[in-house]
């Protein structure tokens, strides 16, 4: 019998995902939300890959957010403009200093800056695309981010985030809808696809900071030797995992709470004022050089 070649067994889950939950109908306008990291190279190869087989009349670029940090950003955003060669779409590039952001400032505030580019990367993710036309994203998050995050929290008994755990978040006139091909598959699959394709990706901890002064989730790794052991003895762990997580998100009330908008820049918010517009504030407040010079 021949034996399952475990590359196309993944690429076939990920289009089966794409399938299943339509996360893509004709007329759709997406952008793939790249990080230069291996996993949205994979959600973004693979999205393209299912829009041209089906012959979908779909408008599809290449997105990413450039954080102008010095001998990283630049090296990112080469292997970006490789990785859309490779898939063969139009890239769109925007610089966080373009939106008032200056990320030697960011470094210097107390607040941890892995948290700071979460707040910057979420908040010009929703609002460049929507603004350009596009309705849905595609990112490259994965089953062990999921299942990582789910165990946290499930022992911190916080409930709140589960039914958000689905491939398809729909959006509405202020969101985009995001999309997540990956939801059934794991870091370490999207790395041998990318690798078994000759996708080049950078290694996420190049940033130059992350060593200093990220405090987000220094247990990630272990996390995620956790998944992998289990997955060694039990292969349909994280799509058995991931499935169940899918069915339960469904059956909770949204967790959005009272969506508002921002006092200062109109984009939905919890809070009065939005994380971003704080944190623009925020940075601008620090002194950079020492007075006087
Ligand atoms: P992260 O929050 O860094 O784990 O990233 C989650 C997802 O967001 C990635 O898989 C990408 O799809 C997307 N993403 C992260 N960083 C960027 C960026 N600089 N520009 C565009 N998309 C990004
Ligand atoms: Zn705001």
């Amino acid at each position: 019998m021949k034996k399952k070649d475990p590359i196309e067994g993944y690429e076939k889950k990920v289009l089966r995902t794409i399938e299943k939950y339509k996360l893509i109908r004709a007329g759709d306008r997406v952008l793939l939300a790249l990080s230069g990291g291996k996993d949205s190279a994979a959600a973004g190869y693979l999205t393209v890959k299912y829009v041209r087989e089906k012959n979908l009349p779909v408008d599809i670029k290449v997105f990413h957010i450039n954080f102008d940090i010095e001998g990283l950003s630049e090296k990112v955003e080469e292997v970006i403009r490789k990785q859309a060669e490779i898939f063969d779409v139009p890239v769109i590039i925007y610089h966080v200093s373009e939106m008032g952001i200056d990320m030697k400032r960011v470094a210097r505030l107390k607040r941890p800056i892995c948290s700071s580019c979460g707040v910057i990367k979420r908040y010009l993710m929703n609002r460049i695309p929507r603004e350009l036309g596009f309705n849905k994203i595609v990112t490259g998050h994965h089953a062990d981010d999921f299942l990582t995050f789910f165990f946290k929290n499930v022992m911190g008994e916080n409930f709140s985030w589960i039914s958000k755990f689905l491939p398809l978040l729909p959006g509405d006139d202020k969101r985009v809808a995001r999309l997540r091909p990956l939801f059934f598959v794991g870091g370490e699959e999207n790395r041998q696809f990318c690798e078994s394709k000759g996708i080049p990706y950078s290694i996420e901890d190049l940033c130059p900071h992350v060593y200093v002064s990220c405090r987000i989730d220094p247990t990630r790794e272990m996390w995620y030797k956790f998944i992998n052991d289990i997955s060694q003895w039990r292969p349909d762990f994280r799509e058995r995992m991931m499935r169940g997580v899918a069915k339960l998100a469904v059956k909770l009330p949204q967790s959005d709470g009272q969506l508002r908008t921002c006092k200062v820049c109109g984009e939905p918010t919890s809070t009065e004022i939005c994380a971003f517009c704080r944190l623009v504030k925020a940075q601008e407040e620090i002194e950079i050089e020492p007075k006087g010079k």
